[in-house]
This record gives structure tokens, sequence and C-alpha cells, in this order.
């Protein structure tokens, strides 16, 4: 899934309470004609009304970015959006004739745009958990709650017949660097490191920042020797990039411990085991893979 920024989600979620504002306005101009009994405009009595008012115009302005947050929700906003207008037309059509609208598509009405704000609050939410988990620097989610993601990513890998393994990469004498360059230029080399990370992973692989210069990497695999290899590759990667800011022009090296993941470890043991292979590559000259099979 493509990440939505924290620098956008602000932006997102203004966007997304002044639809519902203008939701509620057009609620509120319904009530307005059905009492006084005039006649509402086109955003009420078209077939397609629910493209031309101001929620659906919104909407489909931003109906890719709700695709990419969750697919499902957002064809059910979609689904509810327009039952609601459909009822709602049935009802101010009815309005000037001498039984009146009926209380079935009132009830529909209601349940309609009942469901509508629960989805839209829903999708709110995930948007706004998202941003929290996601570092600023780098744009990676950071590793707070990721024992679901973990249970998920393990399941599926054994569903494919693949292996996982638990990675955690480590900037060698990453502390020289602030303190010769400074923390900005630091700042600089983890982000540009980040990016190299995530050219180099599959899109299926999930890739945290663990903290400080460390990363975590959830590695699919058939086999021992096909995770080793591309373990290398990530090595290679980062040796082969350049690193800069400014003037400075840096190149860097990344020490990697690696823990297969068995069918019944938890993620704890499992990132426990690779930063000990961590600390034995880094005991061991640094530049170097280890990886400890389970
Ligand atoms: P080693 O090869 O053993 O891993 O040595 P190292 O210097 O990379 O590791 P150490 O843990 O001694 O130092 C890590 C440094 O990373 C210390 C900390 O100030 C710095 N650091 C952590 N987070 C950030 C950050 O967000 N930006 C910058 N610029 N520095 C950071
Ligand atoms: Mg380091
Ligand atoms: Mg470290």
């Amino acid at each position: 899934m493509e990440p939505v920024f924290a620098a956008t989600t602000t932006a997102f979620i203004e966007r997304l309470d002044a639809a519902i504002g203008a939701h509620m306005d057009w609620t509120r101009h319904i009530l307005r004609c059905a009492v006084l009994r005039t006649r509402p405009g086109d955003d009420v009595m078209q077939a397609d009304a629910h493209r031309r008012c101001a929620f659906g115009r919104w909407f489909a302005d931003e109906r890719a970015a709700f695709t990419v947050i969750d697919p499902q929700r957002s064809a059910e906003v979609e689904r509810e959006h327009r039952a609601m207008h459909d009822a709602i037309r049935r009802i101010c059509e009815a309005v000037d004739t001498a039984h009146g609208g009926s209380e079935a598509d009132l009830d529909a009405f209601e349940a309609h745009q009942h469901a509508l704000l629960r989805l839209l609050s829903e999708l709110k939410t995930q948007v706004l958990t998202t941003a929290a988990r996601r570092d600023p620097l780098t744009g990676l989610p950071m590793r707070y709650g990721i024992e679901q993601e973990f249970d998920l990513c393990r399941r599926d890998a054994r569903r494919r017949g693949e292996g996982l393994y638990a990675v955690m990469i480590d900037i060698d004498h990453f502390k020289q660097i602030n303190d010769s360059h400074g923390h900005p230029t630091g700042d600089a080399v983890l982000q540009r490191f980040a990016a190299v990370l995530r050219a180099v992973a599959r899109d299926d692989e999930l890739l945290y920042r663990f903290g400080g210069e460390e990363f975590l990497l959830l590695l699919r695999a058939p086999d021992v020797d096909a995770a080793r290899a591309a373990l290398s590759r990530v090595l290679e990667a980062v040796r082969n990039a350049r690193f800069e800011h400014g003037a400075t022009s840096l190149s860097i090296t990344a020490t990697i411990g690696a823990a297969q993941v068995t069918d019944g470890a938890d993620m704890a043991s499992s990132i426990e085991a690779a930063d000990a292979a961590l600390y034995q590559g880094k005991r061991e000259g640094r530049d170097c893979v280890r990886l400890t099979l389970r």
C-alpha cells in the first residue's frame, strides 16, 4: 500500500470534514424544501444527483486516494451514498402528492445516511492511525503495533510456501557521520538509506524504521540460499549508493542480522534473534550478513 504521508494527512482530513459539512448542508436544505413544499434542485431530483451534489463531486475527485486507503470501504461509501440519494429522491417526488412520502423511504434514507457517515468516520480513523505510525523523516512506518502485520505476513508467506525472515539492518559507524558532518547530513543519509532499502526490497515485503539508524525488513524467500542472496544484494545496493547533502557526498555500509521466522515463533523472539545476529555481525567486522536458522 502506498503511504499516506503525514504532511498531506492534515489537508486530506480537512477536505473530508468539509465534504461531510457540505453533505449536512445538503440535508438541511432538503428538510426546508420538504417543510416549505418547495422543489429541491438537481443535486436532489436528478437520477445522477449523487454525482451532482458537493459531496459526490468531492468523492469522485478523491476516489483514487480512498481506493488506496481501503478499496472495500470506498466502494461501500459509493453504494450507500447513491442509495441515500435514491431514497431522498423518492421522498421529494412524493411530497407534492396527496399521500406524501412513505415511511419506508424515510427509513431507508436514514439508514443509508447513517451507514455513509459511519464509513467516513472509520476511513478518517484509518488515515489518522496510519499517519501516526509513520516516521516523518523517512516516510516509513514505525515498529509500534506491527504484531498484527507480522502475523498476517507470516501466514501469507506460509500459504505461498515461502520462508519469512526477520531482518535488522543497521548503518555502520553512523554516529561518526553525525559527528563529522552534522546532524542534518545524518538525517539526509537516513532518508536516502530508507529509499535505497525500499527500492531493493520486494513490493510485498514490509519495511519499518525500527529506531535510530536501525531498520526492520520482513523478507520473503523460497529458501535459505535465496534469502542470503537477497540480503547480500541489499548490502551491495547500500555500498554502491552515494549519500549526498549539500557539498557532502558519502558512501556508507550497513550490517545485517537475520533470523528465520519459524511457524510458532512470535515477533519479539524473532526480532531478538535477528538482533543477536546483528551484534555478531558488528563484532565480526561489519558490512556483512549474519543469518540465524531456527
Ligand atoms: P555501529 O556501527 O556499531 O552500529 O555504530 P553506530 O555509530 O552506527 O551506532 P551507535 O548506536 O553508536 O550510534 C547511532 C547514532 O545514531 C546515535 C544517534 O545520535 C544517531 N541517530 C539516531 N537517530 C537519528 C536521527 O534521526 N537523525 C540523526 N542525524 N542521527 C540519529
Ligand atoms: Mg549503527
Ligand atoms: Mg544501531
